[in-house]
């Protein structure tokens, strides 16, 4: 049993160890004893541990999860939809406990974490109304002859999660493998592993069988070992693009279907015609929410002709918002040097640092970095193209919309862009070209809401179509068609 978390504010605060979840009991490991410390970012201190399991543990958790998904497919899918309809009323009734161990392990100040867990709630809805989605198609294809489709559960699936979206990323998969029928293994970030105990619990009292949904704790060796097993049937994968291309290789070497996505470096063009309040107010949340640790972050923002009014405006309410209160902590010290050291290259490099957050302090002890803006970032500095993944914007200016195309198209990436503008002309053509799967129009983190697929493009996924809405139905069900007659025919078609 994983009791609430009993944070109300956001003082240090201890929580359960982050061990297994396999055939519905609490485990650990079977032969590792490593355990690593589970940081509070806000504070640098540790609030619990996570066990780091090894390949015998997938194994493990892979035979209770295919003796438990024998029976938990055979459940009608609107039974199956009860437990989720469960979920979602106690993921209700928890919210702000569950936001408050989002902001404990991950760093997100409380209002970001509330909307993750809304978010995660708008998920599981999504998996409550598939039964009135998931209909398979039939038609008589001939006279007496009818062709049908049913979507059939691939059996035991997996999917690995990133340390920002703890307990969201985990709600883009679960729902749907669910109602599919499968059962789920889930291997959480190692830096972030408490959500997913609450998550495991929840499930439970939602009434899913044991054994249908499994946590492994760990990191590498718990991935490779799922991508490997030849009893894991899909593998879906968010993470940074180095290892969600390394693993859809492997997981896709073994024969399994996999769905990766991975890191970005998102473009906001902004021209002349932008309405100023609108554009500085949307490009601040965009790059300094969640303090810019989200795979859809603003992270370059391509300024097209003569645009100082709405930089001065951005500069302006980025400095007001304050480390600590507006604004959560870096995940790591390591990602804080990394994040430090893109500052200070650009700075050599000749970009001028117009908003400085490298002395930002929260709470000592933690990492922060505060709001950052370089100004005449050119393509040549990392800045300009790496994944900063903080509160960092790097201002490229160009004089035509045409260079800011092109300046978006050869970026690797592809996940998200978005267009500041009051011209529905410079929008349309602005969205027909950019080579990004999630566009904005005046919208910089342009999130598809459900129903509609979240995913992106080149390097930012590997594999095929979205991993939320029917895209992540589909990817974690195999369609049967069947075609039957019963009768004679009445018609000569090569059918008969
Ligand atoms: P990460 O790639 O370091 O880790 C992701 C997962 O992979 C973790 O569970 C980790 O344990 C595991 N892992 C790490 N190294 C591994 C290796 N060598 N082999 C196998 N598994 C390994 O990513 P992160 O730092 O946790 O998350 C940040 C990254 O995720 C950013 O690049 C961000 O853009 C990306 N992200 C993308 C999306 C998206 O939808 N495209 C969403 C959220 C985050």
């Amino acid at each position: 049993m994983i009791p609430p978390f009993s944070a109300k504010n956001y003082d240090l605060t201890s929580f359960a160890p982050a061990r297994n979840f396999i055939g519905g009991e609490w485990r650990d490991p079977l032969t590792s004893t490593h355990r690593m410390d589970v940081i509070n970012p806000r504070h640098g201190k540790a609030m619990s541990t996570v066990t780091m399991s090894g390949a015998d543990d997938v194994v493990a958790a892979v035979k209770a999860a295919s003796a438990a998904v024998a029976e938990w497919r055979g459940w009608p899918m609107r039974e199956r939809a009860q437990v989720l309809y469960k979920l979602r009323e106690l993921m209700l009734t928890n919210i702000d406990e569950l936001a408050w161990l989002v902001c404990h392990e991950n760093g997100k100040v409380f209002g970001e974490a509330k909307a993750e867990v809304e978010k995660g709630i708008e998920c599981v809805e999504y998996g409550c109304s598939l039964p009135n989605l998931a209909a398979g198609n039939q038609l008589e294809v001939s006279r007496g002859v009818s062709c049908e489709v049913v979507y059939e559960p691939l059996g035991v699936v997996a999917g690995v999660t990133p340390f920002n979206f703890p307990l969201m990323v985990p709600l883009w998969m679960l729902p749907q493998a669910l109602m599919g029928g499968n059962a789920f293994i889930l291997k959480p970030s190692e830096q972030v592993p408490l959500s997913s105990l609450r998550l495991a619990q929840l499930l439970s009292e939602s009434g899913l069988p044991k054994g249908v949904f499994s946590l492994v704790q760990g990191g590498r060796e718990v991935v490779e070992a799922l991508c490997d097993h030849p009893g894991v049937k899909a593998f879906g994968f968010v993470g940074s693009t180095r290892v969600g291309k390394a693993v859809y290789g492997r997981a896709s070497m073994q024969g399994k279907r996999a769905l990766c996505l991975g890191g970005a470096k998102n473009h906001l063009l902004v021209v002349p015609d932008a309405d100023p309040e609108l554009t500085a107010e949307n490009v601040v949340a965009s790059f300094v929410g969640c303090a810019g640790q989200r795979c859809m972050a603003a992270s370059v923002l391509i300024a097209v002709g003569e645009v100082d009014h709405i930089l001065k405006s951005v500069r302006e309410k980025a400095a007001k918002i304050v480390a600590g209160k507006d604004l959560g902590p870096i995940t790591s010290a390591a990602s804080l040097e990394r994040i430090r050291g893109y500052i200070d290259q650009a700075e050599k490099q000749g970009a001028k640092v117009v908003l400085d957050g490298r002395s930002a302090e929260g709470v000592i002890g933690g990492y922060w970095v505060g709001p950052t803006i370089l100004d005449g970032v050119t393509m040549d500095m990392p800045a300009a193209t790496e994944e900063i993944f903080g509160p960092v914007l790097s201002v490229v200016r160009v004089g035509t919309l045409e260079q800011a195309i092109e300046i978006e198209n050869a970026s690797p990436y592809g996940n998200a862009s978005c267009v500041y503008t009051t011209s529905g002309d410079v929008a349309r053509r602005v969205i027909a070209r950019v080579d990004a799967g999630m566009c904005g129009v005046n919208v910089g983190v342009p999130v598809p809401r459900e129903p509609f697929g979240f995913g992106g493009w080149n390097d930012s996924l590997f594999g095929h179509g979205n991993i939320t809405g029917w895209d992540g139905y589909r990817f974690w069900t195999r369609q049967r068609k069947v075609t039957s007659k019963w009768a004679v025919q009445k018609d000569a078609t090569w059918m008969s």
